[in-house]
């Protein structure tokens, strides 16, 4: 469907595909290409030669973005709209999907990098970090209220545009020392960064009001874990949960998506966790990324597969 009949429907999840370049040392080795991007279009297109016999695949997103797209045209085309949300009151969740090493992480912190200036300077923001506690699993609490929150959670009061890019750089730093430590050759572990903003407003008759608004980014796990990968790696149980929550992430947007009654959020951490910026009156956004280079054909093919049944 497009996504002004999405509209229509009071729907308000995007998916975006994103394609990064090949890389110096794939592009010196002549690494074969196998997707096309048609930005205008708002097409991809796989495409595999096996025995003399092509096989073409195209999926349709609500935005596309070529190899040679900038963070600036992702920003203002895709991530500007729903930061006028959250400074409108909304709660918003940027999720960044695909196999490690297309771009998620360079995409998101990129991206967050330029808002600088997007913030008002008045306003009072409140800044949480989930933080990668290596092996052990995170708790979830319940707060009566219907609310969900993270047992150890650290939670830092900003007032500047500079502050939070700190925080995010500590936290991501953190993050890339653990999977270094592990010698990971895929990221297994989601982050999530949320930004809730306070803005202070007055009436015309002078009255102080609060408008509270939040913004998660979430880096997910790569998606290459889904199944298979983690279960032959004697990983059964990390890999399931990771499947698990990527798996139930697809249902519940789907969910979201085609109004169906039942929203599966409570079937993982992830999703209860980002519950209430999750449907209703909030806007989500799935950047899908992917490599063009041939040797990741069937995940990218997974990729978009998994992106193209979210819409
Ligand atoms: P992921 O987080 O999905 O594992 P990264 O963000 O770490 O992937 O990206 C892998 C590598 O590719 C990094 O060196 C990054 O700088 C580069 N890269 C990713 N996307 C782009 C892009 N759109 N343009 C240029 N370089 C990119
Ligand atoms: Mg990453």
């Amino acid at each position: 469907s497009s996504s002004s009949s999405k509209q229509d429907k009071g729907v308000n999840v995007q998916v975006i595909l994103r394609c990064r370049p090949l890389s110096e040392d794939e592009t010196r080795i002549h690494t074969p290409v196998v997707i096309s991007c048609n930005e205008s279009r708002r097409e991809v297109c796989a495409v595999q030669n096996i025995a003399n016999k092509q096989i073409d695949r195209t999926f349709l997103f609500d935005k596309v973005f070529g190899p040679s797209s900038q963070q600036k045209e992702l920003f203002d085309l895709a991530v500007s709209p729903i930061v006028n949300e959250v400074l409108e009151g909304y709660n918003c969740t940027i999720f960044a999907y695909g196999q490690t090493g297309t771009g998620k992480t360079y995409t998101m912190e990129g991206g967050a990098r330029k808002k600088n200036g997007e913030f008002p300077s008045d306003a009072e923001e409140t800044m949480k970090f989930v933080d990668d506690k290596s092996k052990k699993p995170i708790a979830l609490m319940e707060d009566g209220k219907g609310g969900v929150f993270v047992r150890g959670l650290e939670e830092e009061i900003v007032t500047t545009a500079n502050e939070i890019y700190k925080i995010l750089e500590k936290g991501s730093a953190k993050r890339r020392t653990a999977e270094t430590l592990l010698n990971k050759q895929s990221s297994r572990s989601h982050s999530i960064f949320s930004i809730t903003i306070h803005i202070k407003e007055c009436t015309p008759e002078g009255e102080e009001m609060i408008k509270s608004g939040k913004l998660n980014l979430v880096d997910l796990a790569g998606s290459e874990n889904i199944s298979r990968s983690g279960a032959r790696e004697g990983r059964a149980r990390e890999a399931g949960e990771i499947n698990k929550s990527l798996l139930t992430l697809g249902r519940v947007i789907n969910a979201l998506v085609e109004h169906s009654g039942h929203v599966p959020y409570r079937d993982s951490k992830l999703t209860r966790l980002l519950r209430d910026s999750l449907g209703g009156k909030t806007k989500t956004c799935i950047i899908a990324t992917i490599s063009p280079s041939i040797h990741c054909l069937e995940e990218t093919l997974s990729t978009l597969d998994y992106a193209h049944r979210a819409k």
